[in-house]
């Protein structure tokens, strides 16, 4: 490989949604760009996955909505069922229509309009083995090529959209971003994608994705049934790490028992994989460097969706990365904007639902059947943080609620101690510091949320 390039202005490490938006907007501008990806080129896009996504990403980025073979559904919205199946949440808005993707063809797609758009190389097969260094600047990458032979890839700037798995995260000099992922935030999934004959079983809801809350069947997560076409479904389950042994049992008990009510059945695949559910790292940049997607903790913490944040991440970070290299400063006082621009939008969301998720995956079934059939906290209230990060529960809903409650009370002062922390940590996050100096104080502060949540999750 002689005549290979091995200067750029970005190199981008990995080529899933969030590193083929990254590209192809960095290179869109006229920028030199190198894409790599362990994976080879055909099996770019494949992964395990519920494969949901919603339509408002396209508009965002103002790129193709899934069409024809990369699209396997539509979908209305989300029905969220308590653990008994009394209750069901039916979310229909904006936010939750999209598509049920065919993600091998998706990220095909992703990855061709990335290299039209104009990326400078992109190296299948090749795998990122650490970061270069000048001074305390990450300035490159290691990389390991498809033949074996070991090279320097250098650039002014690295994004890193390598995934959860990311090794690079951990070989960054500075504390400012978290090296480890505390087990308690990650979830750990397991799914099968079934066809059956619709003269044999017909798709459940096929217009809308189901989510099952129940802390026995699913414990600390929830359990998916997405429609794929009117013969297939996408189904599984999310739950605590420390099930690691026991995922599958639980799916083929629960899960799949339940839903394939017929003999006839093909599984088509199946497949395991873990998704952050917390809010984005604390510093998403350093000097030089960008973290974008699973990677960042880019991942909405209530349902594990990933695909529209780790997008709407890559844009951010390649105008980021477009300004800084204009200006010559490739330095974390210049990548800070792309921390503000996450923190200040999804992030603040995110933020904010990972108090409540913390919250519901202490619940018990018995609080999970009488908190959502009283609507202690309801669908729309579920929509409002989506869309703004916060609760502005009227004083005239709250003493209605508390009358609802009442036979619970201790349930019910938890969910408004709860309201009034997301509260706080959503407007934390919507001033977050626009430099690094003041970022100490303000990251000690959103610490003394956490911990107010933490206490009372031991004290329940
Ligand atoms: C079971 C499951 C179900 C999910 N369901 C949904 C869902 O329905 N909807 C939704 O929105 N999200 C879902 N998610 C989350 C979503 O899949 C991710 O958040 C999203 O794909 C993140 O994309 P990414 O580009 O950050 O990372 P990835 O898609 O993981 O891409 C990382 C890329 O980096 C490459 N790579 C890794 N290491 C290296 C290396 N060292 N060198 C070079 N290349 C490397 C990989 O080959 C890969 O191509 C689910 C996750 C799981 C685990």
């Amino acid at each position: 490989m002689e005549n290979l390039q091995k200067l750029f202005d970005v190199v981008v490490v990995g080529a899933g949604t969030a590193g083929t938006i990254a590209a192809r907007f960095v290179a869109k501008k006229g920028l030199s760009v190198c894409l790599i990806d362990r994976k080879q080129t055909s099996q770019i896009g494949d992964k395990i996955c519920g494969d949901a996504v919603g339509n408002e990403i396209f508009d965002f980025l103002n790129i193709n909505h899934p069409k024809n073979e990369e699209l396997s559904c539509l979908i209305k919205g989300a029905k969220i069922y308590s653990p008994n199946l009394k209750k069901c949440i039916t979310l229909v808005d904006p936010k939750q229509a999209g598509y049920i993707i065919n993600r091998l063809e998706f990220g095909q797609r992703l990855l061709n309009e990335a290299l039209d758009a104009g990326v400078a190389q992109f190296l299948d097969n090749t795998l990122a083995l650490d970061l270069l260094y000048t001074n305390d600047h990450v300035t490159g990458v290691k990389v390991r090529l498809k033949n074996g032979e070991k090279i320097d890839l250098k650039s002014k700037i690295v994004i890193d959209a390598s995934g959860y798995n990311t090794q690079l995260r951990k070989k960054v000099k500075s504390s400012l971003v978290e090296k480890e992922i505390s087990k308690q935030d990650v979830i750990l999934c397991y799914r099968e994608i079934v066809k059956f004959s619709p003269k044999d079983l017909q798709v459940k809801d096929s217009e809308y994705i189901t989510i099952i809350l129940d802390q026995e069947k699913a414990p600390g997560g929830y359990i998916w049934y997405f429609p794929k076409n009117e013969s297939s479904v996408n189904i599984g389950l999310g739950v605590f790490m420390d099930y690691g042994g026991k995922v599958k049992e639980l799916y083929r008990q629960n899960i799949f028992n339940n839903f394939i009510k017929t003999s006839k059945f093909e599984i088509i695949s199946t497949g395991g994989g873990i998704a952050p559910v917390r809010r984005p790292l604390w510093s998403c940049a350093d000097n030089g460097i960008m973290f974008v997607g699973d990677a960042a903790c880019q991942v909405n913490p209530l349902h594990g969706g990933g695909i529209d944040p780790s997008m709407r991440a890559g844009l951010h970070a390649a105008n980021t990365a477009i300004r800084a290299i204009e200006d010559e400063d490739h330095s974390l006082n210049k990548l800070w904007d792309y921390n503000y621009k996450v923190m200040t939008s999804f992030g603040t969301e995110f933020a904010s639902l990972d108090l409540l998720r913390r919250v519901l995956q202490v619940l018990s079934n018995e609080d999970l059947n009488f908190g959502l059939e009283r609507d202690l906290l309801s669908g729309e209230e579920i929509l409002e943080i989506s869309s703004t990060g916060g609760l502005n529960t009227s004083l005239i809903s709250m003493v209605t609620k508390a009358f609802k409650g009442i036979s619970r009370p201790n349930l019910l002062l938890d969910l408004n101690y709860l309201r009034i922390r997301m509260n706080e940590i959503s407007n934390l996050y919507k001033n977050f510091p626009q430099n690094p100096d003041i970022f100490p104080d303000w990251k000690q502060k959103v610490l003394e949320v956490y911990n107010k949540i933490e206490r009372m999750i031991i004290n329940k």
